[in-house]
């Protein structure tokens, strides 16, 4: 009798369940849902949902029917539906205020190798059952600290994946860790308009097949718009395959007692004349040898870098004024393939500018103004988004700048990198629904106006409508996060990476004792911001690169000894990362994997058959005949092979070498009529076609010699 009442729940259950080829859903009486994955064999749990901060006890479940199943819980109904192997799972009605957490400390996974959960914080983090503290850590749509950059999560439990995807903005990704036993869960928290989540099981995988199952959602949602697209839209865009981004910061006031400047009287930094700023591109491209590049002043504007927004003209006096900046942006798009910027801001104002006015900065609930950050030029106030567009096009904005300077891109700053705001001022309002939208319509203007555009960061939301980001990069640098801790996975570039150039933020430049920069680039098949000194610096031995004690092997890169410091390490590393990029941008990145338990080697590749490996030390690696030793690296392709190495097709080097060949005619480089060899420093010899060669810097050979 015992028994037979144990059963009753289970026969009751029947008209409880979902089911297709690939996935079996059941609604139990406490309003939990067991998914089961067919094609894995893993069951996820999810519990019932939280509202306001409780799980809900007051549970009545409707007759289920063959397409959905449905719940009361506190009052709320709830859904759960299938569709094309994914669960769908929603509330009927808009959460408004309350906080409903859909996902409510679920999808739990415990220890192990297998388990762990794919974050899209910035790049993308793996978060794993271990340590011995408890933490909870919350992240919000589209925002940077504590935020995410694509509106997806993904777990996976002893080897089988499972990808969470969403739409609405209002939504919260939250984990919880305990350590005894060691388990992770997920929530998501929605509010507002947020209402909806689809689970979608795939199977046996890991991070790789989540983000590829991604990128199937972002096509749908519009984000994934590939470089070929744009291409198509704006040959230009090419000229940004392989080019480094040069940054000076030409002048700058630094007002009184602010973080920039704890004196009592305002500072001016004169680093760069206009004049100084194309001799920079021009001593690049001749030089160097650099034929594309991006020049993008900071600082040429009336007030200096930071100064006096909205207010741009003219161009700086102190510098050259509108005269010089007009021969210098003529200087720079003369040489040939490189891009001439100017770094601008449509989200800051400052109370200092002519053009102040309050009546356009977003409001708080409480109807003040929002105050952004303390910059160069004092305490900035945010701009609405709504807002943005209308001073951008004034006369004397972006229309006045093209028609006196022409550039070609422009850098509008903090678009993707400042959070979704709402705003509170009854003249134009703004739900981050809307924030989101008007700063899209601010991209799709300057792009409109310029023809090439990016800003600081970078978000998905941002990719359809940017042609560069510049900052999400240095989530992988670990720039400014000495205590970053993070396992770094390329999940971005996993579901972006042939959509859009992402570069390290402008204060992030390495110097050349910093190799790690470079293997960062290296691996993820992007270009650098690089560092240099000021003025005419190449020529100024007090501008040089003057290394700290302890550099060491850190200065590998920067060996050479044609050039001074700085840019023998440019050189060095552009001669590698530059071919990489042409090869690689129009390339989905397919795989990602960390080869060794200390996660200190690992290997991206794109389509195409382009591998790359990279070794971060401290001991040499091994790739079947080749040795990695630290910094070391090898991108193996049909076109373009490139190479730091202690041993590499029967050679031992002493010296370990840099060296990259290269086709220059498109064909494999097993066939090619013309290959470019170049030589960075170590060892002269170098294998190719069953001979030895010995390079000095560059050799070209050619099979008609
Ligand atoms: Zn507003």
């Amino acid at each position: 009798m015992l028994r037979l009442l144990w059963f009753l729940p289970a026969a009751v259950l029947c008209g409880q369940v979902l089911e297709d080829s690939k996935l079996r859903v059941r609604l139990l009486p406490d309003a939990s849902i067991e998914l089961t994955d067919k094609t894995a064999g893993a069951v996820w749990i999810l519990h019932p949902p939280a509202i306001a901060g409780k799980t809900a006890s007051e549970i009545h479940l409707r007759p289920g029917k063959a397409t959905a199943l449905e719940f009361v819980a506190n009052g709320l109904e709830f859904r759960l539906r299938l569709s094309g192997g994914a669960l769908d799972y929603e509330l009927t009605v808009e959460p408004a205020q309350r906080e409903v957490w859909l996902l409510n400390r679920s999808l739990e996974i415990g220890p192990g190798a297998q388990s762990y959960y794919a974050i899209p914080k910035r790049l993308g983090i793996l978060l794993f059952a271990e340590g011995s503290e408890p933490f909870t850590r919350r992240w919000r749509a589209y925002e940077t600290g504590s935020g995410y950059s694509m509106a997806m999560f993904g777990a996976v439990k002893e080897g089988a994946a499972l990808l969470v995807h969403w739409e609405d903005p209002y939504t919260d990704i939250i984990s919880e860790y305990s350590p005894t036993p060691p388990r992770l869960t997920m929530s998501l928290a929605l509010r507002r308009t947020a209402r909806r989540v689809r689970l979608q099981p795939l199977g046996r995988g890991g991070y790789v097949e989540i983000a590829r199952a991604y990128r199937e959602v972002a096509r749908r949602r519009g984000f994934l718009k590939t470089l070929a697209e744009k291409v198509r839209e704006n040959p230009a865009v090419e000229r940004f395959f392989g080019a480094a981004d040069f940054k000076p910061f030409a002048y700058m006031r630094r007002v009184a007692h602010t973080r920039w400047n704890k004196t009592d009287r305002d500072i001016y930094d004169l680093n760069f004349t206009f004049r100084e700023c194309a001799d920079l591109a021009e001593h690049f491209h001749r030089d160097l040898g650099m034929d594309r590049g991006l020049l993008v002043l900071n600082g040429w504007i009336r007030g200096g870098y930071d100064n006096l927004h909205p207010d741009v003209l003219p161009a700086a006096e102190a510098i050259g004024g509108d005269a010089g900046l007009a021969e210098c942006a003529r200087r720079v798009k003369a040489l040939g393939e490189w891009l001439f910027g100017l770094h601008d801001n449509y989200q800051d104002m400052y109370e200092d500018a002519p053009s102040w006015d309050p009546a356009l900065l977003m409001k708080d609930s409480d109807g003040s103004p929002r105050r952004g950050g303390v910059w160069a030029g004092g305490q900035a106030w945010l701009i609405c988004s709504r807002e943005s567009v209308k001073l951008a096009s004034r006369p004397q904005n972006v229309p006045g700048v093209v028609k006196q300077f022409g550039p070609d891109l422009y850098f509008s700053d903090t678009v993707f990198a400042a959070p979704l705001y709402e705003c509170h001022d009854p003249r134009h309002p703004l739900t981050k629904h809307d924030d989101l939208r008007y700063k899209q319509e601010l991209c799709r203007y300057l792009r409109r106006t310029v023809g090439l555009f990016g800003s600081e960061e970078g978000r998905e939301w941002g990719v359809p409508v940017a042609d560069y980001f510049e900052g999400l990069m240095s989530h992988r640098t670990g720039f400014q996060q000495a205590t970053q801790t993070d396992i770094v996975a390329p999940l971005f570039h996993l579901v972006y990476a042939d959509c859009i150039p992402i570069y390290a933020h402008q204060s992030d430049r390495p110097r050349p004792d910093n190799p790690e920069y470079i293997l960062h680039h290296i691996l993820y098949a992007e270009m650098p911001v690089y560092y240099f000194g000021r003025h005419r610096y190449w020529l100024d031995p007090e501008q040089h690169y003057r290394p700290p004690q302890d550099a060491g092997e850190r200065l590998v890169f920067a060996r050479g000894g044609r050039f001074n410091l700085i840019d023998q390490f440019i050189k060095n590393t552009w001669e590698v990362l530059s071919p990489l990029h042409r090869q690689t941008a129009l390339s989905p990145m397919t795989d990602h994997r960390f080869l060794t338990p200390d996660r200190r080697v690992e290997r991206t590749r794109f389509a195409g058959a382009v591998e790359i490996t990279v070794n971060y030390g401290p001991a040499d690696y091994q790739i079947g005949s080749v040795v990695l030793p630290r910094y070391g690296f090898l991108i193996q392709s049909p076109s373009l092979v490139a190479f730091h190495a202690r041993r590499y097709r029967g050679i031992e080097y002493r010296d370990p070498p840099l060296f990259v060949l290269r086709s220059l005619d498109g064909k494999p480089l097993a066939a090619s009529a013309r290959v470019r060899i170049y030589r960075g420093f170590g060892d002269r010899r170098v294998e190719f076609r069953g001979r030895v060669l010995e390079v000095d810097e560059v050799r070209i050979l050619s099979s008609d010699r």
